[in-house]
This record gives structure tokens, C-alpha cells and sequence, in this order.
């Protein structure tokens, strides 16, 4: 990471102001970034009647993922509503703030019904995807957005909604990234761009400037410096730069402290059956207490081996789980018991078994295995036949006995790799989709300087925005969560600052 001596890294260090401009518009609101969070801050600001801009780094409108989740106020009443902000701060390690995440409880109905409808005129249909999670003896209903089945997923239905907003009068300025924020004592004013041919253009924002900018997920620099528990991992996008965070920090805005919440996904739902049964290592040896199996979690068990590979293939993070034949005749009792931890569903999509490894024998079973890491171009994988049929022999002894001396496994979860067909799942995921830490913002979204105020004129939604999450890893027992949170944040905060 390049430095500047003892003043931190270099992305920190602001640049020269930019004075000279090509062009100079002027707006009421200007919001940098047409992502999840960027095109629902421009339609409710323009609902609330601003003169509004949104400014977009790419030629297109451009976001990423599947699902977008909301509560149901109409089943859900307060007290629960609370348990599940309560929820939330458990998940996160007690590091967020309610007041951010009550944004989010008491908005996301109306945000996401109004994202759901928006983009089916458009002609991207939602499969609804609904559950129920239990908390403090709290029932919360939960409504997801999915948009699995539809090519190019969420950001199908961001792009027709962006072309709805510019009918509603928002106006999206493409291939116009921000590079600086305009200042004057103390406040934001306005917001800096450069053109493809290098020029300048200064938006003046005479009731502020929301930053809708997404994480840094594509800046290796932030990622070591705010995140380093990501390094190695491969990054999932190439368009979260952090450049508007940076302008924001520029400005006087703050960074959440680190490190930050990650998100380290993409199993595929069919091979994700999230079971604590046997999980062996690309040399066919038990690694870890398997209590721990959902998706978000593996990646601190695996970390080791992507370091000990000098950070240089991520396909080191993976791993298998091998699983009995019988496994389903533990699936509702596990579940019962852990309901946060046993899964065998990412939204509505179910487990297909037909896509595991399977083989009649452990030797048949360990050659398969190699074949799939190969043809996977999974780097590491080297399993030997009696190196696999060893560690089962000891795990089998293991479970007979009752006790796990080699990782202290609860005695229910001991379950024998026993008898054929033999299947084995590939799990452990190496990619970084977003990370989870942003400016520090108040409940009303505004971004805070380094004395805990708010800055005039500047607004921070979605992942350009901290302190919603704060664990180590993105809980994913709200589907859809990071989604929701930006476009619920991008709903509001539009609002508030075009009624400033
Ligand atoms: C493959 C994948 C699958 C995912 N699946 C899910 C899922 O199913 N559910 C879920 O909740 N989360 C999911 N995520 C995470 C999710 O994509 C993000 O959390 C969410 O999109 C964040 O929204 P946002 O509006 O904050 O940022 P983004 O949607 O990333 O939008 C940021 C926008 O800002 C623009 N921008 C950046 N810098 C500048 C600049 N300087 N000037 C102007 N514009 C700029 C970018 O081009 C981008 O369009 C997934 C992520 C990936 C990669």
C-alpha cells in the first residue's frame, strides 16, 4: 500500500482543489452514484419536487445482487419491529446504531414496494420471497424482492427503474464520475466531476449532495488498510472503487472504524447445504468444529490456507463437506434447534443434490473430488484416497464414541460418514461482493466530521455509508438485507434532503 510517511495511506491524502470548470449546473440535489441506492435517493427526491441530478461513474446505471429485503408492517407490530433491530445489532456484534437501522424497519415496506412495482412496469417481474424469523419470542415478517430468475438480476431491474426516474424529471449524467466534492467553510455545496475528455464540470447542490457510491470492494489499497480479513479473496466487482468515499473523507467526512463488516459469498444455493456435518480440507483432512457452516462464516476458517498460498489464489479457501446419504432425517430437527445456523435454502431456491459428488466409495469418492477441483481450477486440491478413508475412519470413531476430542463438536451434529453412496459438496466461498463499512452518518443520514457533527450538505446512503452492519461478517439470516438497507436509505434520504 503506498503511504505518505506518517500521515496514512495515500487515498487519503487529499488532492489539489479543482477550480477550473468546463461546465457548472445547478441543482437542489445531486446524487453521486446510479447504483441500488443512487436511483431510489433521485426518484424521492424528485417526488418531493427537487431539481435533481444524478452523476454515474459508468455509461450505464450499474449495482449487483439477487435479493432486497423489507418488513411487513402490516403483520409486523412495533414491538417486533424493534426485535428485529435488536436482531440486527446482535448479528452485527452490538456495533450498529439503531437509529440507522430503524431508517431501514420502518421504511423498507414503502421503498421496496415502490422498487418491486416500478420495475415490473419496466418489465422485470419480482418472485416475492417471504419468511418469518423469530426473535426474543418476537415474530418478523420479512418480504424479499428476487431477482434470481432474471438475467443481469437486481441491476435488470435498477436499469428500468433508472429510465422511469428520468421520465419522472431526474436527471442521470453517465460517464461522470465524481473526483472531488465542492467545499466552502465547512459545508458541502457541490459536487466535482471529470468528462471522458478530462473536463471538469462543477454540479452545484443548494440543498445537498447524497454519495450513493457503493463500498470500496474493488480497491485492494482500502480493502487492506479498512478490511484487511479480505485480503486474497477475489473481488466480485470492478465498479466500487471507494473514489466517493474518498471525496467524502476529503471533505471532512469520517470513516466508520474498522475493520469492516464483509461479505464473502457465492456458493451457489445448490451446493449449499448448510449441515454441520464432515468438512475436509484439499488434502482430505478435518479442519474445524463444523457447528459453524453458513456460507458468510467459512471464510475465517479458510483464510489460513489462502495465506499460507501467499494471497494469491483464492480458490485456496475452498473446501468439501461430505455429507450421508440419509442427511435429510436431520434437517428439521437441526434446524429447530439452530434455526440461524441450518439451511438448506437461499431464498426460495432449494439444495439440488443431483449437482453433489457422488461415488459408491471413499476411493471412488476422493478421485471425484480431485476431478471436480480440477475441472473447477481450484488450485491446491490434492486429495489422497487414504488420506480421506483415514480422516472418516477417525471421524466415524469420533461419532461412536459420542465425544469430539479433536474439535469438541456438539454430540447432536455427530452423525457417521458411513455405508455408500458417498456425496461430497463443495463449499467455501472466495469471492468479495461488497464490504459492509461506510462514512459515519447520523439517523438522518448526514455525514458526520471528525467532531461528531454533521456536515452541511452531505449525505451518505446505502454501502457509502457505516455503522447499519459492524460484525465481522454480513449476517445473512435477512436475505437481502444489504440490498434492502440501500434502496430503503437512497428512499428516504432523497426525501429528507429535497425537503430541506
Ligand atoms: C454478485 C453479487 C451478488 C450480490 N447479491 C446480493 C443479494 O442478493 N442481496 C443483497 O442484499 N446484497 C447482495 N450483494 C451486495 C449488493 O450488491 C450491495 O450491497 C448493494 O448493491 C449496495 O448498493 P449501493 O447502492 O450502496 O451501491 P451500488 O449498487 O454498488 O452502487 C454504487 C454506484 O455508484 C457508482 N459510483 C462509484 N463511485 C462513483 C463516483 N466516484 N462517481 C459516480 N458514481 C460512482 C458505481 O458505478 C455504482 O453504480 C451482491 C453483490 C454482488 C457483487
Amino acid at each position: 500500500m503506498a503511504t505518505t510517511g506518517s500521515t496514512g495511506p495515500a487515498f487519503l491524502q487529499a488532492p489539489e482543489p479543482i477550480t477550473e470548470f468546463a461546465e457548472t449546473h445547478d441543482y437542489e440535489v445531486v446524487v453521486v452514484g446510479a447504483g441500488a441506492a443512487g436511483v431510489s435517493a433521485v426518484h424521492s427526491a424528485v417526488a418531493a419536487g427537487a431539481k435533481t441530478a444524478c452523476v454515474q461513474a459508468l455509461p450505464t446505471v450499474q449495482t449487483a445482487g439477487n435479493m432486497a429485503a423489507s418488513i411487513d408492517l402490516t403483520k409486523t407490530d412495533e414491538a417486533a419491529v424493534q426485535a428485529c433491530v435488536s436482531f440486527i445489532n446482535f448479528k452485527s456484534d452490538y456495533r450498529s446504531d439503531r437509529d440507522l437501522v430503524n431508517v431501514w424497519a420502518h421504511n423498507s415496506q414503502e421503498a421496496l414496494a415502490w422498487w418491486e412495482e416500478t420495475a415490473a412496469k419496466g418489465g422485470v417481474e419480482s418472485k416475492p420471497h417471504d419468511a418469518v424469523l423469530n426473535y426474543n419470542g418476537y415474530d418478523i415478517y420479512l418480504h424479499a424482492n428476487t431477482y434470481f430468475h432474471v438475467e443481469g438480476n437486481h441491476n435488470a431491474a435498477a436499469t428500468v427503474i433508472a429510465e422511469e426516474v428520468a421520465k419522472e424529471g431526474g436527471e442521470f449524467f453517465y460517464s461522470m464520475p465524481c473526483v472531488q466534492l465542492q467545499t466552502a467553510d465547512g459545508a458541502v455545496t457541490g459536487v466535482i466531476c471529470e468528462d471522458e475528455n478530462g473536463d471538469h464540470h462543477l454540479f452545484n447542490a443548494s440543498k445537498g449532495v447524497i454519495l450513493a457510491t457503493g463500498d470500496y470492494s474493488s480497491n485492494e489499497e482500502m480493502i487492506e488498510y479498512y478490511a484487511p480479513d479480505c485480503k486474497g479473496f477475489r473481488l466480485s466487482t470492478d465498479f466500487r472503487d471507494g473514489s466517493g468515499m474518498c471525496a467524502g473523507m476529503w471533505a471532512g467526512a469520517i470513516m466508520t472504524p474498522h475493520t469492516h463488516t464483509k461479505m464473502i459469498h457465492g456458493e451457489p444455493a445448490a451446493v449449499r447445504l448448510e449441515m454441520p456435518f464432515l468438512f475436509v480440507d484439499q488434502q482430505g483432512n478435518r479442519f474445524m468444529d463444523e457447528t459453524c457452516c453458513r456460507m458468510g462464516y467459512l471464510n475465517n476458517f479458510s483464510r489460513k490456507a489462502i495465506a499460507q498460498n501467499g494471497f494469491t489464489d483464492s480458490t485456496a479457501a475452498k473446501f468439501f463437506s461430505l455429507v450421508p446419504a440419509n442427511w435429510e432425517d436431520y434437517y428439521e430437527d437441526w434446524k429447530a434447534a439452530a434455526p440461524y445456523d441450518i439451511s438448506q435454502y437461499n431464498g426460495n431456491n432449494k439444495v439440488n443434490p443431483e449437482k453433489w459428488i457422488q461415488a459408491e466409495t471413499l476411493e471412488e469418492l476422493a478421485e471425484a473430488m480431485n476431478a471436480y477441483a480440477a475441472e473447477s481450477k481450484w488450485g491446491f486440491t490434492d486429495i489422497d484416497a487414504n488420506t480421506l478413508k483415514a480422516t472418516v475412519d477417525r471421524y466415524n470413531q469420533i461419532c461412536a464414541s459420542g465425544r469430539d476430542e479433536d474439535f469438541g463438536k456438539s454430540t447432536k451434529y455427530l452423525v457417521p460418514i458411513e455405508g455408500g453412496p458417498y456425496y461430497a459438496i463443495p463449499r467455501g466461498s472466495n469471492g468479495l461482493p461488497a464490504i459492509l463499512g461506510g462514512l459515519v452518518v447520523n439517523g438522518d443520514y448526514q455525514c458526520l466530521n471528525g467532531d461528531f457533527e454533521p456536515i452541511q450538505g452531505l449525505f451518505a446512503v446505502g454501502n457509502a455509508s457505516g455503522q447499519f452492519f459492524g460484525g465481522v461478517d454480513y449476517p445473512m439470516d435477512i436475505e437481502g438485507l444489504s440490498i434492502g438497507r440501500a434502496i430503503t436509505t437512497g428512499y428516504v434520504t432523497g426525501k429528507t434532503v429535497a425537503n430541506l
